[in-house]
């Protein structure tokens, strides 16, 4: 079984990199008996993968506990969405300019942690894009670059410092100001079915919320494996053996759009208001998805030096980035030691 996934693939054991993968693959018997157990589903613009390793005779429940993971992400986009009219964050950004609208766990934590990773980056990472990212998506559609004047109304309604956060209730300053989570919610909605599997029995799994990536645990006594996509080749960049953490990989190789030769990621640098350059691809290590989602976006902004200097500056945070030449970066903790990242 190989998933392929955004830009990170989940590897069956010995799969990839054979010479230092366990090389007996969990038992049908015995002690640590059990199989993994796998439901995808589209969610959240993207396909959502989840597999539990399943002790043997609890593959039923095992299979129960992620539909009800599916379940409650479908019910928490329902919640944190920017493009369905009829979520919390859709009225909050209607109500931009005007008065504070109420909004739950969800949206708060998220607004919390993304205003938390703006700061951190000098404002590289800004969920409150959105009119910039509107601008470049419909420039990728046309193939033509966006008037300049026009990028630079868009940028005066950008800013995440216009964010107000009070108890359970939020605000946008201007009108026409909006929020969105494209670049961390679904590194949280990993984390909430992660914790949700845990809570029902079931501590072993992966989540892949379209290459947003939440390991726990093990696959019976052995570790997951992830592949990082080469972000200009066909292949596999590096495997990665991680658990109990996060895993994203952000990168201009999915959507972008090229003009004249040139290169135009869908990630904005929302310091300029033009699509990012220097960094093709990020995958970041961190505590938990939503950080390692949040971070790999921002890395892709920061460029190599900035993002390996941020990256080394926090705790449990790795990360690999390959630049426009395809040479690889890592932080200290990592190293990229025949296609196999390791943890140094
Ligand atoms: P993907 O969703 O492709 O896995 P990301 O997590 O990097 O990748 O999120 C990219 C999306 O985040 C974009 O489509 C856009 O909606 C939004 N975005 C783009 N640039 C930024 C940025 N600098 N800060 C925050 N969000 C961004
Ligand atoms: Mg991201």
């Amino acid at each position: 079984m190989t998933v392929v996934v955004a830009g990170l693939a989940l590897l069956a054991a010995g799969a990839y990199g054979a010479r230092r993968a366990p090389a007996t693959p969990p038992g049908l018997t015995g002690p640590g008996a059990g199989s993994v157990v796998h439901e995808k589903r589209a969610l959240m613009g993207s396909i959502f993968e989840m597999s539990v390793w399943a002790p043997r005779g609890r593959e039923p429940q095992a299979a129960e506990s992620l539909r009800e993971a599916m379940d409650a992400t479908a019910r928490m986009e329902a919640e944190i969405s920017n493009w369905k009219p009829e979520t919390e964050v859709s009225a909050l950004n209607r109500a931009a300019g005007g008065e504070l609208t109420p909004v739950g766990k969800h949206t708060r934590t998220l607004l919390e942690r993304s205003l938390y990773w703006s700061e951190l980056t000098g404002g590289a990472f800004d969920i409150t894009g959105g009119p910039l990212f509107e601008l470049w998506d419909a420039a990728r559609k046309v193939k033509e670059l966006p008037a300049v004047d026009e990028i630079g109304k868009r940028k005066a309604l950008v800013g995440y410092r216009n964010i107000t956060l009070q108890g359970d209730r939020a605000g946008l300053a201007a009108p026409g100001m909006r929020v969105g989570f494209g670049a961390i919610g679904k590194g949280y909605a990993a984390d909430q079915a992660s914790a949700l599997l845990t809570a029902r029995g079931f501590p072993d799994h992966i989540i892949d919320a379209g290459g947003d990536l939440v390991l726990r645990g093990s696959r019976g006594g052995e570790p997951w494996s992830v592949g990082v996509r080469d972000p200009r080749g066909n292949g596999m960049l590096a495997v990665v053996s991680a658990t109990n953490c996060g895993l994203a990989t952000s990168g201009d190789y999915e959507r972008y759009f090229t003009i004249d030769g040139k290169r135009y990621s869908h990630i904005i640098d929302l310091r300029t208001g033009w699509p990012s350059r220097g960094v093709v691809s990020a995958t970041v290590l961190a505590p938990s998805g939503m950080d390692a989602d949040a971070l790999a976006t921002s890395m892709v902004v920061l460029g190599v030096q900035a993002g390996i200097r941020l990256a080394s500056s926090l705790p449990g945070v790795e990360a690999l980035l390959v630049d426009e030449n395809r040479t690889t970066h890592t932080t200290a903790g990592w190293a990229l030691d025949d296609g196999r990242l390791v943890r140094k």
